[in-house]
């Protein structure tokens, strides 16, 4: 069947399956919800506005919850039947997402469906997407739309990227000058403040969450700083004042980690921001952190030596277990990005691992007990070109869609332990070379979208289809899909049918 992700599909006996006006759409009280947005969706599929009625009519779209036929949670079974279709869920997650392979159906079939029984596959508990908006920033109006068709491919895990060197995009009533000056930079077009107020970001992790998708904040600490600089210079080294960087790449002014009022303003800032956000992660960042402003600054200097740290590296990892600190005390759990892992890690920690293949970061996490999102740069970072044509847009290398669809944690991982056994004798590592120990400690995978070279929504909708098909359908299925030329035949009929209807 043409939906993404894939289902398992078994015959059923009698005459093919065909929505009528005269149906009905039954559902207990307590679903009332999913009925009402179910009527929504075959009013703008089918033209049809179907009555709610749940006595024993015949002819009906019947939703229900029952954790038998469905056993796994968030799964679901649709039956199509000739005179009734059945929806059932484990769990409200599990019905929703049925709601979302119907329309799928009824985009790419028609109304004209033959008796059938449709299962779910059970995925990875991590289908994420990110999204810079830092380097361009994208109203919330916009951001619900992705939201809508996450929860269309069933992703579950939006990762905003709201601050960085080119613009911060919260709202801070302790801290106005981040929002009236980090969220502005000397650049024609974006002078003028662009950035999210508490109110809005409320609304929409409230819409994501109404539509199972939660919204994971990451506020990058402590590089990718020179917006708060602009705002707050004292927090530098140097204390000189500085502007939002104009650039692209990598700014050498970062956090000052030997003055305590850094710390004091980390802390106020994070009490503020955390409670806008419901997700029980929340990502610190922690990547891509020169530290030459803090080899020749005073207090720096002073902090390493009297904590008695061999290395500046060290005193980041210092920050980073006080971050860990301020988040467990809101009872969250720290996500950062693999570099995070060149010390010792927090218990309550979460690695991203994005560096080239991913593999060693993974090892390095899982080795510490850690739980690893995959999110490889070399095949799910979005903003890589599609093809090596030219003219095509995005940076780096080139990133198809046979690319992403290809891209195995579990190979990945057997790749690095045959490295790994080659080279080392310790047994303690071994023991999570053991596939099977190992994937207990994948949560999943997630595509990430930077925005340096993509400006507008046009160019947005170009990045992310149709590759973040490919990794929907593998968070889903995780990673087992093998076969590329079904899989592509697939996508193209739901770039055609279904996200045209949508985007
Ligand atoms: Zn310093």
């Amino acid at each position: 069947m043409n939906v993404i992700p894939k289902i398992v599909k078994y015959p059923e006996k009698g005459s093919p399956c065909s929505i009528a006006s005269n149906w009905v759409i039954g559902a207990p009280s307590a679903l009332k919800k999913y009925a009402l947005m179910l009527h929504a969706d075959l009013k703008d599929i089918l033209g049809l506005e179907l009555k709610f009625n749940n006595s024993k009519t015949s002819e009906a779209i019947k939703l229900k919850l029952n954790t038998k036929a469905c056993s796994e949670a968030e799964s679901f079974n649709i039956a199509f039947y000739e005179n009734s279709i059945e929806l059932i869920g484990h769990d409200e997650q599990g019905l929703f997402y049925a709601i979302q392979t119907l329309k799928q159906v009824l985009l790419t079939h028609g109304n004209n469906i033959a008796a059938c029984s449709i299962h779910s596959i059970k995925g990875y508990s991590w289908r994420g997407m990110h999204l810079d908006v830092s380097r361009h920033f994208f109203p919330i109006p916009y951001l619900k739309k992705l939201i809508d068709l996450m929860a269309l491919f069933r992703l579950n895990r939006f990762h905003w990227h709201l601050t960085d060197d080119q613009g911060w995009r919260i709202e801070s009533k302790k801290f106005p000058l981040l929002h009236k000056i980090g969220s502005c930079r000397d650049e024609e077009g974006y002078r003028e403040p662009q950035y999210y107020t508490q109110e809005e970001i409320k609304d929409f992790v409230a819409y994501a969450e109404e539509r199972f998708v939660e919204v994971i904040p990451e506020i990058d600490m402590p590089g990718h700083t020179q917006s708060v600089l602009a705002a707050y210079p004292n927090l530098s080294c140097t204390g000189e004042p500085t502007q939002t960087w104009t650039k692209w790449g990598v700014s050498e002014d970062v956090l000052c980690m030997g003055r305590d009022s850094t710390y004091e303003f980390v802390e106020e800032l994070l009490n503020e921001v955390i409670p806008l956000f419901k997700s029980k992660y929340f990502h610190i960042g922690g990547d891509e952190c020169p530290d030459t402003a803090w080899q020749s600054c005073p207090h720096c200097q002073k902090k390493k030596d009297e904590l008695g740290l061999h290395d500046f590296r060290a005193l980041q990892h210092q920050f980073t277990n006080f971050l860990s600190e301020v988040l467990k005390k809101h009872d969250k759990i720290m996500i950062g990005w693999d570099e995070i892992t060149e010390g010792q890690l927090p218990d309550n920690t979460v690695v991203m691992a994005w560096r080239g293949n991913a593999g060693k970061a993974a090892v390095n996490a899982i080795s510490q007990g850690k739980n690893v999102i995959f999110t490889p740069n070399s095949s799910y970072y979005l903003d890589w070109r599609q093809s090596d044509k030219e003219g095509e847009p995005g940076g780096f290398g080139v990133t198809d869609l046979k690319k992403v669809f290809q891209y195995d944690p579990q190979e990945i991982i057997k790749i690095e332990e045959l490295q790994y056994t080659h080279n080392s004798t310790k047994s303690d590592l071994k023991l999570y070379f053991d596939i099977n120990k190992c994937t207990d400690y994948f949560l999943g995978i997630q595509v990430n979208l930077w925005t340096e070279r993509i400006h507008n929504e046009k160019e947005l909708k170009y990045m992310l289809f149709p590759r973040l098909l490919a990794l929907a359908e593998q968070a889903d299925s995780r990673s087992t899909n093998k076969d590329y030329i079904e899989f592509s035949k697939r996508a193209e009929i739901i770039m055609e049918k279904v996200l045209n209807h949508y985007l």
